[in-house]
Order: C-alpha cells, then sequence, then structure tokens
C-alpha cells in the first residue's frame, strides 16, 4: 500500500487528518506510512517538510524506494490508527517560493545566457544552481535578474498537473522527467515548463524577488547562490545594516565604499612602512646612547638588559647595536611573552646560545639560534624577571 500525495494538487493545505497504514522504522527512528499526506518528502532537489503528526515532531519524510510510500520520521513512537497532522508553514512557504524562484531562474538563464541548469542544491539555509557555462558577464546576470524579476511582477498563475502521453508529448519541456510512469508538470504562466514533482506557488507575485547573490566558477560550471522572498529580505536587511555602519564609519556614500577601504588599505601600508623605517632610526639612536655606557667584556662592549616593549622593538635594537664592532648585546621583552635576544657583532668570537641557554633555565621558554643570534622564551615574566633571566647569563661571561 502506498500514499496519497495530496500536496501535488495543494501545496497551501497545512492541516489534515489520515489513517495509519505501517507503523516501522527508518534510520534508526520510529517511522509511519499514511494513506494520505501533506507532507513533503525529500525529492527532486527539495528538503522535505516538518511539522507534527499528532503532536510529535516530524524529523524528516523521505520515499520509500520499494513502493514509493513516503515514511514520516518521528521524534518519538506514536501508536494510533488515525492522526492529525500539521505541517510547518514557514518551513513550507519559504521553500515553495525558492523551488518556483528556481524554475524562473533556470528558464531566464537558458533565455538571456544560453546556460542550462545542470544540478539545484535547496536547504534551509542556501539555494544555488550549477550551469553549464563559465564567466557569465555581471550585466548578463543582471538582464537574467530583470527578467525572472519581471516573470514575478506579472503574477503569472502556476500550474502543476499529471498530463496524458500524447499532452506530454506535445510539451517543450525544459527538463526531461528522471522517472518512468506518471509524470508531473509544472506551467509557470507559460514562461517555464518543465518535469517536476516538488511544491510551487499559486502565482509567480508570491516568490517575492528573486535575487542572485553570487556567482562561482566551479570547473566548467557555475554555481549560482541566489535568495527569493523574505530569506531575500533578511539578506537584505542584514546587508545594508553592515553598509550603513561603514559608510558611517567612514562618513562616504555607499557607492564609495571600495575605493574608501582600498585608500584605508594603502594608507595602512604606507604607514607600516614609515613606521618601519622610525623604528630603525629610532633604534640606532637608542643603539649609540648604550653603547656610550656600556660595560666591558675583554676587549668587547657589553649591553645587557630587559626592556617593557614588544619583542619586535627589542630585536630591531639588538640588530642596531651588533651592527657595529665589537659588541655583545643580551637583550630581553618582558611581558605575558617574554623574549630574550641573545646577540653579538661578527667580529666578536663568542657563542651567544649556551648563554641563551642559561638564561632560559631561569625565565622558561623555549629557544634556539646559531653562535652570532640566538632567541626564545614564551613564558609570562615581568622586567625585573627578565633581567634576572639575563644576569644568570652573564655569570657564564664572568
Ligand atoms: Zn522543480
Amino acid at each position: 500500500m502506498t500514499t496519497e500525495r495530496l500536496y501535488y494538487d495543494d501545496a497551501y493545505t497545512l492541516h489534515f487528518e489520515a489513517n495509519v497504514l505501517e507503523v516501522t522504522v527508518h534510520a534508526q527512528r520510529p517511522a509511519l506510512v499514511l494513506d494520505r499526506t501533506y507532507f513533503y518528502p525529500e525529492g527532486g532537489g527539495q528538503p522535505s517538510d516538518r511539522g507534527t503528526l499528532n503532536g510529535v515532531r516530524v524529523l524528516d519524510v523521505q520515499t520509500r524506494p520499494s513502493d514509493r510510500a513516503v515514511l514520516h520520521v518521528l521524534e518519538s513512537p506514536l501508536t494510533a490508527q488515525r492522526v492529525t497532522g500539521a505541517v510547518d508553514g514557514e518551513r513550507r512557504r519559504d521553500l515553495r517560493a525558492h523551488h518556483s524562484g528556481q524554475h524562473v531562474l533556470s528558464q531566464a538563464l537558458e533565455r538571456v545566457a544560453g546556460a542550462r541548469t545542470l544540478s539545484v542544491h535547496m536547504s534551509e539555509t542556501s539555494m544555488t544552481i550549477d550551469v553549464d557555462r563559465v564567466n557569465i558577464a555581471p550585466e548578463t546576470l543582471e538582464a537574467v535578474e530583470a527578467l525572472a524579476n519581471q516573470i514575478v511582477l506579472e503574477n503569472r498563475p502556476v500550474r502543476a498537473w499529471f498530463p496524458t502521453p500524447e499532452e506530454l508529448a506535445a510539451l517543450n519541456l525544459r527538463k526531461l522527467p528522471e522517472i518512468d510512469g506518471k509524470v508531473r508538470v509544472v506551467d509557470i504562466g507559460g514562461f517555464d515548463i518543465t518535469a517536476c514533482g516538488g511544491t510551487h506557488v499559486a502565482h509567480t507575485g508570491e516568490i517575492g524577488i528573486i535575487k542572485v547573490i553570487k556567482a562561482e566558477r566551479r570547473g566548467e560550471t557555475t554555481r549560482l547562490e541566489f535568495k527569493c522572498g523574505e530569506r531575500a529580505l533578511r539578506d537584505f536587511q542584514a546587508k545594508n545594516e553592515v553598509i550603513n555602519r561603514l559608510t558611517a564609519a567612514l562618513t562616504v556614500g555607499y557607492w564609495e565604499l571600495p575605493e574608501a577601504v582600498a585608500r584605508l588599505q594603502e594608507q595602512n601600508r604606507a604607514l607600516q612602512s614609515e613606521l618601519r623605517a622610525a623604528r630603525e632610526r629610532l633604534a640606532a639612536y637608542e643603539a649609540a646612547s648604550l653603547l656610550a655606557s656600556a660595560s666591558s667584556y675583554g676587549a668587547y662592549r657589553l649591553v645587557a638588559r630587559a626592556f617593557a616593549r614588544s619583542a619586535d622593538e627589542v630585536r630591531l635594537l639588538a640588530q642596531a647595536l651588533v651592527a657595529e664592532s665589537g659588541v655583545v648585546a643580551l637583550l630581553g621583552a618582558a611581558g605575558e611573552k617574554a623574549q630574550l635576544i641573545f646577540a653579538r657583532s661578527a667580529d666578536v668570537p663568542l657563542d651567544v646560545l649556551p648563554l641563551l641557554k642559561k638564561a632560559l633555565e631561569q625565565l622558561g621558554g623555549r629557544g634556539g639560534g646559531r653562535p652570532n643570534l640566538a632567541q626564545g622564551g614564551g613564558a609570562s615574566a615581568d622586567l625585573d624577571q627578565v633581567q634576572a633571566a639575563i644576569n644568570a647569563a652573564l655569570t657564564m661571561l664572568a
């Protein structure tokens, strides 16, 4: 026994009564087969309906391949001869608008862009179609949208029916049926006629709007994401909110945003390189001042000091110090991730790596490097702790 699919002739009725034909299990969940249903089972790219049977939540609706019975998969078991069904109307309305919108968009893509729809992916959050063309120009997509939305505005009637074989043979279908046997045809007001088993609007005006959000090349095909009706409105609201915040923050019109952002990025790059140059100059001055009061290590000058600065700044200072000849620089940066930077000039015959290891024994953390430059750390340490670690390394030079 199979299920009479009432949604074929009526995609609007949400409440109904039905007899239970079979109590079964699907995917480890209790499931019911009814003699009639308004619940749409997943298929043809359209997700299944949700709702309740006698108040028990319907988690999924599937067609059983063996006999095409409709399986209503339930959250908990239900023992009843007769059930009252309630289909989730908001979800149905959303999917109905998107499915009809997809037919209109597919036809508009064929007519305007010569792009045939290869596949459709429909979910609660995203709607995409893959077409057999790449590099569709933005102006072409705009023309596609214009035609699709003209069909929406004309509020054309939509008809779904099972034609006789003779009638079917005479119809110029966009997409040929995937199944043998009785073929259902959906005619969007003479604009698009195709084989389809899904739920559709009664008039195209209910689609609301058809807006392509994104076109993305995938190999030799293009994936178009689009939104219809309330989903398109929510998308518009969210994007408008972001745009308004950005235009207020940058005090420009929305059409000037790309230029304003490009300008900011350019300024940022210029400031970064200016800052780098200024820091290098400052490091050179500071190195000279530190060297003027440096202690001595044999014939060489020694600077051993912790700073409350970023590791990057201390690294620049170490570089400036050892750029001079005859210098040993044992520097540290205090902070959340304290760092030690030990370096020496090219003409000083000293391996700073053992000094770093010694200091890290006290400071904690990891490090490494070469005889002329070694760095490490990573643990949190204040100025005194970093200085103490540097002092521990100094004992190796005594
Ligand atoms: Zn369809």
